[in-house]
């Protein structure tokens, strides 16, 4: 029978006891993923499936109106093949996972499960590109990759991650930065559009870059807690990889060239960046374009004459314009609120016998609690409009706090000063050397997320070595 709904809320720690405790307790409370056997592997339960799903197609959909096409590529990398790039090999061979052994014989060779697959890509583009006319070829796949992180947590870090990663080569420098950048445009989008999570666009310092790129341009999102999270990235490399493959095409002028290549990609982590972002002591709250529930109807008292009819048929009718769920479960509805509550369900419907009465429901907003009586007749226009609104507010919300947690400063006094009393982004000049990069980290505990395509004038000189400096970074710590 049904249980006490406090019980389910009490079961949660508190985003002020211990934000990294409520986020897994969520993760696992709202039945999102489940621990495997294996460390640091992860099972996407049905709902957390459904929430990367609809990201999934929302993605998809993009990509395809702008020339991508989907492609499978092997899980498995002969070494050789990796090695022929050293900064990649270099960059990812701490965490590669090797294949040894095919049944009871031992492999000639050993197989890199993929990582990422640049060089799957580049070695089957240096067989089957012969001429200008076949460029660009702008490929993408959804696959999942494996890195042998040593510490995971559900979504934001995990042995084995869901990504797409998008992958393209083109006949010009130009039409290949031009890509770059149409890609992380792209997510953006998706990032403050959909997800209702507002990102600063820049560019990597080159210790922070993909390993072997030219240049890594990224979205970093802050989460409630003041932490950062890389939350897409799209990369240039230039006709580098394509020489370390022998990638070649016949050039208009009949010469031999190498293309200029890309690779985007965004993972589950941005299921880790809604959860972060939006929830509270509650549970999830979901932005409505990735809720795979966006209304739950719950009638009151359903045993009265009327109610669960009149329920049914309002969900049936809500379900021609948004994904609806009736819960006509025997559980008290104080269980199924919390229950919803937990899993995110932007707007409850409630409908009770005086509801029937008055031709009226009663609309919840998960964000706020404020109810709202409509008439049964305007639920059409009612439900989109608040779906919107709480979307609104959600990025509102998200921006503010962003605001409040960034700052500025000019001397590294100031940076130390506001890094041990706050959790944020702190904006300073920077002169471009790693070493002063580096005395960020020791000194002030701050990674550099990005150099912001927005830039500000704080100052004439770097913080940390007082050498002339023109280019502002955001520093922070990152998740
Ligand atoms: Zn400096």
């Amino acid at each position: 029978m049904a249980k006490d709904n406090k019980k389910l809320v009490q079961a949660i720690t508190s985003q002020e006891e211990n934000f990294a405790q409520w986020y897994t307790d969520i993760c696992v409370k709202a039945e999102l993923v489940e621990y495997s056997s294996v460390k640091g592997f992860i099972i996407l339960r049905p709902y957390g499936q459904a929430i990367w799903e609809l990201i999934q197609k929302d993605m998809d959909a993009r990509f395809k109106a702008t020339g991508h096409e989907n492609v499978a590529m092997p899980v498995l990398i002969p070494e050789s093949l990796l090695q022929k790039e050293g900064e990649l090999v270099n960059g990812f061979a701490p965490e590669v996972a090797w294949v040894t052994m095919g049944g009871s014989d031992k492999l000639e060779e050993r197989l890199a499960v993929r990582p990422t697959s640049e060089t799957m890509f580049c070695d089957h583009w240096s067989r089957v590109l012969h001429s200008y006319r076949e460029l660009p070829m702008k490929y993408n796949q959804w696959c999942s990759v494996v890195r042998w992180e040593k510490t995971t947590r559900p979504f934001l870090r995990s042995r084995e991650f869901w990504w797409q990663e998008g992958h393209t080569i083109h006949e010009t420098a130009a039409e290949a930065e031009a890509e770059t950048q149409q890609q992380l445009d792209c997510y953006a989008d998706v990032c403050e559009q959909d997800l209702a999570i507002p990102v600063v666009k820049g560019r990597k310092t080159d210790k922070e870059k993909f390993a072997g790129a030219e240049a890594t341009y990224t979205i970093e999102a802050m989460m409630k807690d003041g932490k950062a999270l890389q939350s897409g990235t799209s990369h240039y490399f230039g006709d580098k990889f394509s020489k370390a493959y022998d990638v070649t095409f016949t050039g208009r002028d009949n010469q031999l060239h190498h293309p200029f290549q890309t690779s985007w990609g965004v993972s589950t982590r941005l299921v880790g960046a809604i959860i972060m972002t939006h929830g509270d002591d509650d549970g999830l709250i979901l932005p409505p374009a990735v809720a795979p529930i966006q209304v739950v109807v719950v009638p009151i008292a359903a045993h009265k004459p009327g109610v669960s009819e009149k329920a049914a048929e309002l969900a049936e009718k809500i379900s021609k314009y948004a994904r609806v769920k009736l819960d006509d479960s025997d559980n008290a509805p104080g269980w199924k609120f919390s229950q919803w509550e937990m899993k995110g369900v932007p707007l409850r419907l409630e409908i009770g016998p005086k509801d029937l009465e008055k031709n009226q429901c009663v609309l919840v907003r998960r964000d706020t609690r404020e109810k709202i009586f409509v008439s049964l007749d305007e639920l059409e226009t009612a439900i989109p409009a608040q779906l919107e609104a709480l979307r609104k507010d959600l990025y509102e919300r998200a921006l503010k706090n962003r605001e409040e947690r960034t700052w500025s400063a000019t001397t590294m006094d100031e940076v130390k000063a506001l890094a041990k009393a706050n959790t944020g982004y702190i904006k300073t000049m920077w002169c471009g050397d790693l070493a002063c990069e580096m005395k960020m980290k020791e000194e002030a505990g701050l990674s550099s997320r990005c150099m912001p395509f927005e830039q500000e004038h704080l100052s004439d000189v770097c913080p940390c070595c007082g050498k002339p400096a023109t280019k502002m970074v955001y520093w922070g710590i990152a998740y």
